[in-house]
């Protein structure tokens, strides 16, 4: 059945974090806006099949963890009981009570949702295949923000559902014995950090010559030293050759400066990265152009080739991060709008959910040392944090750059519990334009994790008392 063809100002294709943050704010600005979903719940991969699942079943992995050293210090529980039924019903909560606050946001705006997939069939029309048939929209404006899906390796067997992507590794049907996890960067190991905390043996295979590549190796060395007391092995400058299903697991055979031998797993994770889903929309017959990766181009103020048409998120390019989708999402309603703004952060902060966890923004010391651009560095060594050792962990590290001449703040870098919190404060020195005094003589909490941001600052001024700088 079709339906008669609904007029709107704003039509948003993706109802992601960037899809559901572009319409919201599009809707509060005053235009009349068609939200198009193809899922029956908003919240695209982020909210349903990645962050917020993976954080929920990253807290638990923690938990088991921290209670397992605490053993050592005189509590002891036992071993842990899991439920597997529970745990992933305690998951879904998690993303239900999210995706439910997203449909009633939708309702409160007046924003009308779409379920179905949509297809651009000019340069103002939208056709949405739905349940009942297809639906044109006829759009003044549109921001695609239709996101990506996993990569997948055509020569594996990925028919076989003992091979996951990130999807089915979150949808813990069952605990394998061996697990191999293919990409060392972070979706392999956070799924890693939650597989291992609920019993299986990891082992990591990593094509480049360190985990999380294009991190600093200062802050990826503590993670690595202590996943690597953890798993069976993590094989770095190493490559799957193939992988052959057999009745008792996957066969998988290995290629690289340190292939093991051939040897069977329970499951696997593939984890080598996103594709943009540039190509699945019809963009070119909106006069849209995708590059030949599935990236839309779009200018500071998210425009693409097309003036009335917009994209954010994933399709427009690395990295793939919701927060910065929802960034993107802001400038281009309120380009549509009519506001005079763009896209103007100075930085888009990382973090590896990871245990420790790694974050950084801003200049990265490997970025640095390539374009010879030149810094100073102050690093705090979370060993003299009173705060760290009484949550009997020591491995952790704060460092920041600064320029060498203003004293600025240039980037920062942690690793250690509670990262991916910390390094908020460095953005928005970064963003304020703090410079080491600024951060220094900031007053922070005592005893407090985030006293080492300040410590790292005095590391550069040299009124550090925590420690002894060598001048
Ligand atoms: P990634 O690019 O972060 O890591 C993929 C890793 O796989 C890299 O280390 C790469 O060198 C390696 N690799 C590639 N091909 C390989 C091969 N054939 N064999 C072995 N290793 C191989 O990608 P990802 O971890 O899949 O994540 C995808 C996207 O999702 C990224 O953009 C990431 O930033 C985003 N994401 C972010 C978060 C977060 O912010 N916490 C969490 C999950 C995902």
């Amino acid at each position: 059945m079709t339906e008669s063809v609904i007029q709107t100002e704003v039509v948003v294709l993706g109802g992601g974090p960037g899809g559901y943050t572009a319409a919201f704010r599009a809707a509060d600005l005053g235009k009349k806006v068609v939200l198009v979903e193809r899922y029956p719940v908003l919240g695209g991969v982020c909210l349903n099949v990645g962050c917020i699942p993976s954080k929920a079943l990253l807290h638990m992995a923690q938990l088991i963890h921290e209670l397992e050293e605490f053993k050592h210090f005189g509590l002891n529980y036992g071993a842990p009981e899991l439920d597997l039924d529970k745990i992933r019903t305690w998951k879904e909560s998690v993303t239900n009570t999210l995706t439910g606050g997203l449909a009633k946001l939708v309702k409160q705006r007046k924003i009308t949702l779409v379920q179905g997939v949509g297809h651009f069939a000019s340069a103002n029309t939208l056709d949405v295949q739905t349940a009942d048939g297809v639906q044109t929209i006829a759009f003044e404006q549109a921001i695609i923000a239709a996101g990506s899906s996993p990569t997948k390796i055509p020569v594996f067997p990925n028919d076989d559902p003992r091979l996951l992507d990130s999807t089915g590794a979150l949808a813990l049907k069952s605990i394998p014995k061996k697990m191999l996890i293919v990409g060392g960067g972070i979706i392999g190991l956070e799924m890693a950090t939650v597989y291992h905390a609920l019993g299986a043996e990891i082992s990591v295979v990593e094509l480049m010559d360190q985990i999380i590549p294009g991190c600093d190796k200062d802050l990826i060395t503590p993670l690595f030293r202590r996943i690597k007391k953890q798993y069976n092995a993590i094989w770095l400058e190493t490559r799957v050759a193939a992988i052959e299903s057999q009745a008792d697991g996957l066969k998988v055979t290995f290629e690289g400066k340190n292939a093991p031998e051939a040897q069977l797993f329970d499951q696997v994770l593939v984890a080598v990265g996103r594709q943009p889903n540039g190509k699945l929309i019809g963009a070119e017959l909106a006069g849209v152009i995708v590059d030949e990766r599935g990236f839309i181009a779009v200018d500071k103020q998210q425009r693409t080739n097309v003036a009335h048409i917009f994209a954010i998120g994933d399709i427009v390019g690395n990295p793939m991060l919701a927060h910065k989708a929802a960034h993107e999402a802001k400038v281009a309603a309120e380009v549509i709008a009519g506001h005079k703004v763009a896209f103007d952060a100075l930085t888009i902060p990382s973090v590896a959910y990871t245990d420790p966890e790694v974050a950084w923004m801003g200049l990265t010391e490997n970025y640095a040392k390539e374009h010879n651009i030149a810094y100073e560095k102050g690093a705090f060594p979370w060993a003299a944090s009173g705060r760290s050792l009484s949550v009997a962990r020591n491995e952790g590290v704060t460092k920041i750059l600064s320029d060498p001449v203003t004293g600025r703040i240039l980037g920062a870098g942690i690793v250690g519990t509670n990262a991916g919190e910390l390094i908020a404060e460095a953005v928005l020195a970064l963003e304020m334009g703090a410079d080491m005094h600024d951060i220094g003589l900031s007053i922070h909490p005592h005893p407090t994790l985030s006293e080492t941001f300040a410590f790292a600052a005095e590391m550069i001024t040299g009124s550090i008392t925590d420690l002894v700088v060598k001048k």
